[in-house]
Order: C-alpha cells, then structure tokens, then sequence
C-alpha cells in the first residue's frame, strides 16, 4: 500500500518509519522496513497492526544501516499475518510492493519444479524468490531484478534492495505510482510525495512500465523497452 525507500547518510529505520507514518492515511493491516548495514548485512523487522508495533519492536530489536526500505500493507494475497508482512526476503534480495502480481501461481509452480518452496501466502514473495533465483544462477542484482521485473504480470510498484549492497536500489513501476527523491548524496523512493516531502522537494515521477537503478550518486531510469531515458524532476510544494 505504501513504500518507501532510502539511501542515506544516517540511520535509515527511524526516517523510514516516519515516512510511513506521513502514509498511514492510506490504511493498512501491517508494516516492516529492511536495512543494509555498514558491513552490509541485510535484515528486516515487520509487525501486525499499527505503526507503533513496528517502532516498539525497533527499540528492542533495532536495524541499523543508513540503507533502506519500507511498507505498509493492504493485504491482497494472504492474510494479515506478520509472516504475510512486507519485505519479504529471499536470500539477499528484500522486496516491497505495492499492488497484485497477477500471474504469481504460474510463478509460484515454476520455482516448485526448481524446489524452491515459498513462506507465506503473498504474491509479493514470489517477487523476492525469483530475483534470488536468478542471482542464485550468477546473475548480478540489477540483472536478477530485469530479470524477474520481465516475468511479472499485473500492477505493481516494486523496490529491491540486496544484501551486500549499500548503495543500491532498484524501483519499478507499472500501474501503480512510484516518484524518486533527489537528496545532497541522498536518494529517496516513495509510493506520494507526502512520503517524500521531509526528505526533498525535488522529485521525478515514473512513468509506467520505468525502472530505475538508484544509488546515492543519482537514478537511471528505464523505459519499458529498456532504454535509458530521462524523466522530468520537478520542485514540489511540499508545504513544510
Ligand atoms: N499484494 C500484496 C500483498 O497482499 C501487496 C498489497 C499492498 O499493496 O499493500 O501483500
């Protein structure tokens, strides 16, 4: 229902779970971030109901890392379960996605004939299977996230991010809104501006059918027949 996403100069998991308390209007049933830390280890925290389970369970259990994503669920696919939470994980990749994957038990079967078995009920998980599949087969993270990216079907805004991988962040975009946020050695993913408003003013919309490779340097952006392209960055009244 909401994501966001950081590549930042500080710890991420407080400003994360901010930006998702500026997207709690639009309702949900669950909510979880992952982080990569400085030795780039990536690890994720989720919890059922309110934003304030999550943020409990970040003082006890802190994420440290200035790398990171976050959600918040509208459970389609699974019940509302923290197993069903967002990022879902596989090996090293984290996903959050907002939207359906219409064709995740064509996906599903296919990973069960390589043995590969899910662990919740979500169409979102197939997402995470598959990109680690294909880094499984020596494919490199933004590789494995085309790769996955061309096999999906339905509506979906998507953020990757890898173990191992402190300065990178893959975003696509197909019938569901995603902007990128142009930070001073920073750069911020989010599903609103609202989101992205205490961070940066200076966003660029994806068209559908976009992915992008982020690192803190700055975005390239794809077209839907994969050629890279530019999107316009606008200054948004972010009214703070
Ligand atoms: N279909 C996904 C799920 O049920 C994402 C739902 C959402 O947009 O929050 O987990």
């Amino acid at each position: 229902c909401g994501i966001i996403g950081i590549l930042g100069s500080h710890e991420v998991s407080p400003q994360l779970v901010d930006a998702l308390r500026r997207l709690e209007y639009r309702g949900y049933d669950s909510a979880g971030v992952a982080t990569v830390d400085a030795q780039g280890r990536l690890d994720r925290r989720r919890a059922v109901g309110k934003l304030v389970n999550l943020s409990d369970k970040l003082v006890h259990e802190p994420l440290p890392g200035h790398a990171g994503i976050g959600h918040t669920r509208w459970a389609t696919h699974g019940a509302a379960t923290e197993v069903n939470a967002h990022p879902h994980r596989s090996g090293p990749v984290a996903v959050v996605h907002n939207g359906i994957i219409e064709n995740f038990r064509e996906l599903r079967q296919e990973l069960a004939s390589f043995g590969i078995q899910p662990q919740s009920q979500t169409d979102t998980e197939t997402v995470a299977l598959w990109a680690a599949h294909y880094m499984d087969e020596g494919a490199s993270p933004v590789e494995a996230a085309r790769k996955t990216l061309s096999r999906l079907k339905g509506a979906f805004a998507l953020a990757f991010l890898f173990d191992g991988e402190q300065d990178l962040m893959i975003a696509a975009r197909k019938g569901s809104p995603l902007a990128i946020g142009h930070g001073d050695g920073e750069m911020f993913l989010g599903s609103d501006a609202v989101a992205l408003a205490p961070f940066t003013d200076r966003i660029t919309y994806l068209e559908d059918g976009d992915h992008a490779v982020l690192t803190r340097a700055g975005a390239q952006i794809f077209d839907a027949a994969g050629n890279q392209t530019n999107r316009i960055e606008a200054r948004i009244d972010t009214g703070a």
